[in-house]
């Protein structure tokens, strides 16, 4: 029987193992299919305190890994197929194996939506990107396109008007889903244009490692167009990793955890932590503060049972 299984590997999970291990609680962490979450998917990183002259996305995620070992943290490599928090202990499957746990602090994340498309895959950190806090920096005096309409798309643009020349917004219909602020905050910026009723077809140019241009179809004529850009912003949502827990946890109306005090979801002796239950600010450091929340209440959780 485990005190605390941590699920999932990125900034959130990693900070809860190292407090949690800290606390001599011997966490179990299960890494996931995506170990080490979004940050292994950027470069550099440079607004996470503490590194004056930036810090690579997967060292980042590398030094984190080894300060949660050197305090006790158990890593399972693999995903978690079932839960049951319907009783405790907790009963966690990975496939065959079972694993009983006293608390369970979830730090799934949330997987940027794509496109789904090669080039983009090829050019991630490349000139592609879903987060512009973590890499409108590089495209300082460059020309951007941004792929969406709804509220991160809108919030992705006007931050990434500071540094580019140009911001182009690629939506697929003539309307933006974004709400009525943030629309208007749009239109009044001089270096925003739409480029309406247009879906990406393919990011150029993999060959050479950067984005020299995105090839454009019209979605009502069909026509296709090349749009020359330095970088190409997805801003297409983001999908919290909730799907595990469905029916057994409260959640927002788009499968975000509910957390409430803290930490705390709706199942006493559950935690959740980082992008998994933030739809707002899904930064590195809210993730790792939130998973040393979690941490911190797990182990008042334990205290309070003995
Ligand atoms: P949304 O689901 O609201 O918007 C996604 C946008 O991407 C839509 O415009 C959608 O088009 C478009 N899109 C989706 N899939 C594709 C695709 N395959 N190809 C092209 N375009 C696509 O997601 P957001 O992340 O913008 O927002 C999620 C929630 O978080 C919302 O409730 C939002 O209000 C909130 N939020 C709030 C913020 C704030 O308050 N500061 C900041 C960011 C988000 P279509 O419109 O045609 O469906």
């Amino acid at each position: 029987m485990r005190n605390v299984v941590i699920i999932g590997s990125g900034p959130a999970g990693l900070t809860a193992a190292i407090y949690s291990g800290r606390a001599n609680l011997q966490p179990l962490l299960i890494r996931g299919v995506e170990a080490g979450g979004q940050l292994t998917l950027t470069t550099l990183v440079e607004n996470f305190p503490g590194f004056p002259k930036g810090v690579q996305g997967p060292d980042l995620i590398e030094m984190m890994r080894k300060q949660a070992e050197e305090f006790g943290t158990e890593f399972k490599e693999g995903n978690v197929t079932r839960v049951d928090l319907s009783q405790r202990p907790f009963v966690l499957e990975l496939g065959e194996e079972r694993i009983e746990t006293r608390t369970l602090i979830i730090a799934s994340g949330a997987s940027a939506r794509l496109l789904g498309l090669e080039s983009e895959r090829k050019l991630l950190g490349h000139g592609v990107s879903t987060c512009a806090t973590c890499d409108g920096y590089f495209f300082r005096n460059k020309e951007v396109v941004v792929v969406g309409g709804g509220d991160t798309a809108a919030e992705d643009a006007l931050f990434l008007t500071r540094y580019a020349t140009q911001v182009n917004v690629v939506h697929r219909r003539d309307q933006l889903r974004a709400s009525k602020i943030m629309q208007d905050r749009l239109r009044r910026n001089e270096k925003i244009k739409f480029v309406w009723n247009s879906v990406p077809t393919d990011i150029l140019d993999p060959a050479k490692g950067e984005v020299t241009g995105v090839k454009l179809r019209h979605t009502k004529t069909g026509d296709e167009t090349l749009k020359a850009c330095d970088g190409v912003f997805i801003g297409i949502g983001h999908s919290p990793n909730t799907r595990l827990f469905s029916g057994q946890l409260e959640m927002n109306e788009v499968g975000y955890i509910v957390t409430r005090g803290g930490a705390k979801t709706s199942v006493a002796g559950v935690f959740a932590a980082g992008d998994v239950q933030d739809p707002v600010y899904r930064q590195a450091i809210t993730a790792a503060g939130s998973g040393c929340m979690a941490a911190m209440d797990a182990e008042r959780f334990l205290d309070a049972e003995h």
